[in-house]
């Protein structure tokens, strides 16, 4: 289901429309029983403020409280096109690019679109099952005093990624790619039955000895790239994919910021076959959003 730019603009065409829609989403009808007087009332939108105000007693709620568009300035008709921008583009939106869109200055751009990569993050319950394939990339960064430029000396970072074949994906940057941190993200995310690709990097030898009993090795040194059911094609997929995104929108990213665009990615990855518009996904996390401290 594609969810076109017109029925956006007809759904979001302003401020107030977004605002009601954030109500809406956190609090249910305008019509309630207010938390302040206890009396079923009804909510009339505050034109000076992003609030809403009970008819009888006053008191005031804000549905913008602990969600991105905490104290922002910037309109939320600006914010959800934004969001609009990055669920319905293929490999995401530069900063650059918001801002001379919407005319916004660059820092309200970059803003923008790190609140709205904190969004996408998903909170993984469900282990990994079936076949799985297992691999790790590294990703350059460049290093910033300042956080956001990404001037300055430039690194490499490990991205530890597991997906399921037609399934789901989990990436994370790791501080280095050991067997600590490895297993421990394996422990969390895959299960001990999935039948296991991985290439011959020495790390995943143990694997087994680990719990992870099917377990099959793709041998890219001798030009091997399926054996029967082993493969890492997929999860070699995802890491383009990502690189793709970095480095043919963003350029380059920082240090910092680079697992809100992993998170970014693996949104979109896992979102591909959803009949649900990832932009109505997107919306959606709106209702139970708790803002997260900045990493
Ligand atoms: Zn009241």
């Amino acid at each position: 289901m594609k969810y076109t730019l017109q029925e956006f603009l007809k759904e979001y065409p302003n401020d107030a429309a977004c605002l009601d829609r954030v109500f809406k989403l956190r609090f249910g009808d305008m019509q309630r029983v207010c938390p302040c007087c206890g009396k079923e009332t009804t909510f009339r939108r505050v034109v000076t403020r992003r609030s809403y105000q009970c008819r009888l007693c006053y008191h005031q709620l804000y549905p913008t409280a602990n969600t991105p568009f905490n104290k922002t300035r910037t309109p939320l008709n600006y914010w959800f096109y934004v969001m609009y921008l990055m669920t319905t583009t293929r490999n995401g939106v530069a900063s650059t690019e918001v801002q001379r869109a919407l005319g916004v200055t660059y820092k309200t751009a970059h803003k923008m679109t790190t609140q709205i990569r904190k969004l996408m993050q998903e909170d993984h319950k469900i282990k990994l099952r079936g076949y799985v394939e297992i691999d790790e990339t590294y990703v350059s960064t460049g290093k910033s005093k300042k956080g956001d430029t990404g001037r300055g000396t430039e690194s490499k970072k490990p991205v530890f990624a597991v997906v399921e074949r037609l399934g789901e994906v989990r990436a994370t940057v790791m501080p280095e790619i050991t067997i600590k941190h490895t297993d421990k993200y394996l422990q969390k995310h895959v299960s001990k039955d999935a039948h296991i690709s991985t290439d011959e990097f020495p790390l995943y030898n143990g694997l087994k000895k680990r719990g992870f009993i099917n377990h099959g090795v793709i041998k890219h040194a001798m030009e091997e790239y399926r054996k029967g059911e082993t493969s890492t094609n997929t999860i070699e997929g995802f890491f383009s994919q990502l690189k793709r995104m970095i480095f043919g929108t963003h350029i380059h990213v920082s240090e910092q910021h680079l697992q809100k665009y992993v998170d970014e990615a693996v949104f979109r990855y896992n979102h591909r076959f959803k009949d649900v518009d990832m932009f109505g996904c997107l919306v959606l996390r709106l209702i139970d959003y708790q803002e997260k401290p900045s990493l």
